[in-house]
């Protein structure tokens, strides 16, 4: 069974090559891809996530689809709570204020940024996870200690995952 996340990733490609099709009106060519780049590139923080996860230990792509596969598996469990550091608040509106206050050309990839958010949410919905994410840090560590609060580990669930990817393609 393919990872979701590689899922998720083919559809961003897919669904965001559509909308950056048709916004070729408004953007013109290249800020339709601009668009259609910041798209995908937000996803780099699912990257960034597992190399953090792992200690800095693991930099392999198809391991990182299957720790994110892995972690999916959890995903009804309730000391699972992840953030994804591009996805959030904070990040939305510091790249709103670089793109309208001081950066024009970023307009299309901030349009990328909020497309991209509204499909991951629709998909968080529809498999009713949207609680697995936290959407912004505040909310992240005040849950995270609600959850410590309660006897529960926030990291047993990535630790599990990790220890589920298989180490072949490990780069150390
Ligand atoms: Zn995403």
């Amino acid at each position: 069974m393919k990872a979701l996340t590689s899922h998720l990733l083919r559809d961003h490609v897919l669904v965001g090559a559509v909308a950056a099709a048709l916004l070729i009106p408004v953007f013109g060519g290249w800020g339709s891809l601009v668009f259609w780049l910041a798209t995908i590139l937000i996803d780099l923080d699912h990257y960034l996530n597992f190399v953090f996860r792992s200690g800095f230990k693991y930099f392999s792509l198809p391991l990182m689809f299957r720790f994110h596969h892995a972690l999916f598996q959890r995903k009804d469990r309730s000391d699972y709570l992840d953030i994804e550091v591009f996805h959030t608040v904070e990040f939305f509106v510091l790249f709103a204020v670089l793109a309208f206050g001081f950066f024009p050309p970023l307009e299309p990839a901030f349009w990328g940024l909020a497309f991209h958010i509204a499909v991951d949410l629709v998909h968080l919905a529809c498999h009713r996870i949207l609680a697995r994410r936290a959407h912004s840090f505040p909310e992240y560590f005040l849950r995270v200690k609600y959850m410590r609060s309660k006897g529960m580990d926030p990291e047993i669930v990535f630790l599990e995952a990790l220890c589920e990817v298989p180490l072949r393609g490990k780069q150390a």
